[in-house]
């Protein structure tokens, strides 16, 4: 069985370990809105935390970045005063962007770079960016507009969000093999990954999205939101500005009845929200509070099912 699965970085990286375990073959179409330019080089922070997690290189405890890092680059760029000071570059996790952006530079594109970098880290996955053009999230908050990591990582989310903009999303074309994995496809899981600032960038490049929308093969969904909260992030934040409630059936409605539209076939909640209704759409309850990896493993099986 072929299964593709639209991911963000942690939540997405924690629930491929469990598609992952199924055996099949899987192909991962990773957000690149959260896609940076920091110190001249390029950061990619939901290719690498599932790169990294899958294989087997990640900070566990601190859910981001590299295993045994170090900041000896930090500390030295704070010493020139040299901004961003905010984001924590690991010494560690520097060489994967230096590589990255020398690839780039000599004009290979990002489809190739990752998957370059994974020949290294062999995730046991196929990782693809949603696209190989420039998409970046930008966040409106008082009437200016911010990088989504600057609103997210130096203002931790406190400034108000009024919108989020997806620059580049109207020119974007999905990655060199993204069309290709939904076509051959038997079905594609929305990772319970933030629906505002991890899915709807995957989303927002219009092949994609058509490709799901008027397509063949079953999309099933997993929500990320749990009894009401995310269960880690800031979701709630994020949903609010879209004035979508923070709740199951909320991002159920946000992405929607593929007869409506939409995108979904299925809706997976945990059981926590049994008895949610999704308009069209048939939703299952099952835990899914993905502890370990068999339970993320029963998670997929569930929806797998569902399909
Ligand atoms: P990010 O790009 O690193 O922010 O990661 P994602 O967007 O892939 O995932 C973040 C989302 O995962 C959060 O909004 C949480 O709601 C969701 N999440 C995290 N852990 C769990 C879990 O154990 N179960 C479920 N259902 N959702 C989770
Ligand atoms: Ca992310």
């Amino acid at each position: 069985m072929r299964i593709v699965v639209l991911a963000g970085g942690i939540g997405g990286a924690r629930f491929l370990a469990g598609v992952r375990a199924t055996g099949e073959e899987v192909t991962a179409v990773v957000n690149v809105g959260d896609d940076v330019t920091l110190h001249g080089l390029r950061i990619c922070p939901d290719l690498d935390s599932v790169m990294y997690t899958l294989g087997g290189g990640a900070d566990r405890e601190r859910g981001w970045g590299r295993a045994g890092e170090t900041w000896v680059v930090k500390e030295e760029l704070a010493a020139y005063g040299a901004e961003p000071a905010w984001f924590g570059l690991g010494d560690r996790d520097l060489a994967t962007h230096l590589v990255r952006t020398r690839m780039l530079g000599a004009g290979y594109p990002l489809s190739a770079v990752t998957e370059a970098l994974c020949a290294r880290w062999q995730p046991g996955v196929r990782l693809l960016p949603a696209t190989d053009d420039r998409l970046e999230t930008h966040v409106v908050t008082g009437g200016r507009a911010l990088h989504f990591q600057e609103w997210w990582v130096r203002y931790r989310a406190e400034l108000p969000a009024q919108r989020f903009v997806f620059v580049g999303a109207d020119a974007a074309k999905p990655a060199a093999g993204v069309l290709d994995a939904l076509a051959d496809a038997d079905v594609v899981l929305v990772a319970p990954s933030n629906p505002v600032v991890s899915i709807a960038p995957i989303l927002a490049v219009t092949e994609l999205r058509d490709a799901l929308v008027r397509g063949t093969v079953p999309v099933v969904g997993i929500s990320p939101i749990i009894g009401g909260a995310p269960v880690r992030g800031m979701a709630d934040k994020c949903l609010a500005a879209l004035d979508v409630p923070c709740t199951a059936a909320g991002v159920g409605d946000l992405y929607g009845a593929r007869s409506a539209g939409g995108i979904l076939d299925a809706w997976l909640v945990d059981t926590a929200d049994a008895g949610t209704g999704v308009a069209g759409v048939p939703v299952r309850a099952h835990p899914l509070w993905m502890s370990d990896e068999a339970a993320t493993l029963a998670i997929v099986r569930e929806a797998l099912a569902a399909a």
